[in-house]
């Protein structure tokens, strides 16, 4: 398996560094609001990320962590006159919910940045017994950047010629949480208390505070996978500040490299603009699925770019995703219907995972393995399906084609026949003539069944036979 690696602006093999586990960190939400679907974008191409790790037999180890002590939940719990961990508990729920809805698997850990804080202060002594870090005149410890000369490496800064901005220990350091891609000066790793913060304090040596934001995510990643792990991924904005803060406080302390593969995922456009509330394009999860689309379908779209490539998302793309899954279900019916099956029977099919790379789909295999390569992944299954639709098949062919489906939509993590067609969309009365049809289909009596059929289709539906019952759709 290879992936794109922002530090060494490659495409490396991936390897796990004890050879049993391969273990990946994902910078996860900051829970004081709907996650939108710029946010699941990512979170999605790590769940297929650790999805074909798994197929791949790489064992991955998956943490993604929940930031609930920043800026934003602070000042937003205060507002809410809630506790900080009563309001980001909603807030957490609330994502869990939506990773759900999306079929996205829970990572093996998922740390808050609350529960950490003992490692957290830690990590600040040990930068200050190595010189790396200082207690300013307002309390609060910085990392100093002069003395880490290797800060800026994944973002190329010195590329960019703001190295000459980097501030010492006399310059104005930067309190805020994130900052913008033209300031670069020493970070906080320790906040003294400040009344805005309200009970949201922690007891330390250097006095009353909280950690900075770019300080848990060493905290957790090293107490759950090492000084050293595998792969360390996020959004393509947390490349700066965020991930080069958290490879020089790390680095500072272990001398080791922090993260072996850098993985960032590309951000998505909204009908080609930013997403931004102002611009009126700015979705969460649940504004689509009030506008009726399906968790699937929005899965598929948001899926259906490559990762390192901007993702246009529109409409067009939800409807075209909505006729891809349609595509797909057809095909895989027919196949079902050959080896004497019903739907349900797909989600129960034992993981084969060397026959989808063996198989009828290894193409799409090769794909995914290939900097997972998700639009020819499923470019190669319809190819592929299109083939396997025109061939006379036996039930045993038939069988064996679906166990290689079910392993690639693992892979993928799509699930299909879960679209639940609204119910309003189907007149009461039709509904009811296709009722009675049943019956009559049941009862053996053909030619009101057929009339039925008439009378339905009259009304604009038609109706279809499935091996679980019946379907309507419009004509
Ligand atoms: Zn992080």
């Amino acid at each position: 398996m290879r992936l794109f690696d922002t530090m060494t602006r490659a495409v490396q093999p991936l390897q796990s560094a004890d050879g049993r586990k391969y273990r990946l960190y994902c910078c996860g939400p900051t829970v004081y609001g709907p996650a939108h679907i710029g946010n699941f974008r990512t979170f999605l191409v790590n769940d297929i990320l650790r999805r074909v790790l798994e197929v791949a037999d790489l064992n991955p180890l998956y943490v993604r962590n929940i930031t609930d002590v920043e800026d934003n939940t602070i000042r937003q719990s205060l507002e809410a006159g809630l506790s900080l961990e009563a309001f980001t508990s909603q807030w957490t729920n609330y994502f869990h919910e939506d990773c759900n809805t999306l079929n996205m698997l829970t990572p093996h850990e998922e740390p808050k940045a609350t529960q950490h804080i003992e490692e957290q202060i830690n990590l600040v002594g040990k930068l200050m017994e190595k010189g790396h870090a200082y207690q300013a005149a307002d309390g609060s410890v910085y990392f100093k950047v002069d003395s880490y000369p290797p800060y800026g490496r994944l973002s190329r800064l010195d590329q960019r010629e703001l190295r000459s901005q980097v501030s010492t220990s006399g310059g104005a350091p930067n309190l805020a949480d994130n900052y913008d891609r033209s300031s670069v000066a020493d970070f906080a790793l320790w906040k003294s208390r400040k009344p805005e913060d309200g009970d949201n304090w922690w007891e330390s040596s250097w006095g009353q505070g909280r950690p900075g934001w770019h300080l848990e995510c060493s905290a957790m990643s090293m107490k759950y996978l090492g000084d050293s792990f595998d792969l360390h991924s996020g959004g393509e904005d947390l490349c700066f500040p965020h991930h080069e803060n958290e490879i020089a406080q790390t680095e500072a302390v272990t001398g080791k490299t922090f993260a072996h593969h850098w993985f960032h995922t590309i951000h998505l456009l909204v009908d080609g603009k930013k997403m931004s509330k102002s611009a009126g394009n700015y979705f969460t999860l649940r504004d689509l699925l009030e506008e009726g689309w399906s968790p699937m379908v929005i899965r598929y779209a948001l899926i259906s770019a490559h990762y390192r490539q901007q993702l246009n998302f529109t409409k067009n793309g939800l409807h075209a995703a909505q006729s891809a899954l349609q595509k797909m279900e057809k095909s895989v019916l027919r196949l079902l219907d050959i080896a004497e099956r019903r739907k349900q029977d797909l989600e129960e099919l034992p993981l084969d995972f060397p026959a989808l790379m063996k198989g009828s789909f290894s193409g799409s295999w090769k794909a995914l393995e290939e900097d997972l390569n998700v639009p020819e992944a499923t470019g190669a299954m319809f190819s592929r399906l299109k083939e396997i639709d025109r061939s006379d098949l036996s039930m045993e062919q038939a069988d064996t084609i679906l166990l290689e489906i079910a392993a690639l939509l693992y892979a993928l993590g799509l699930k299909l026949f879960t679209a639940q067609p609204k119910p309003a969309d189907v007149p009461e009365e039709v509904k009811l003539l296709a009722e009675q049809r049943w019956k009559a289909k049941n009862e053996k009596d053909w030619a009101a069944a057929d009339t039925l059929r008439d009378r339905i289709k009259a009304e604009g539906w038609a109706v279809k036979d499935t091996r679980d019952g019946y379907e309507l759709e419009a004509l």
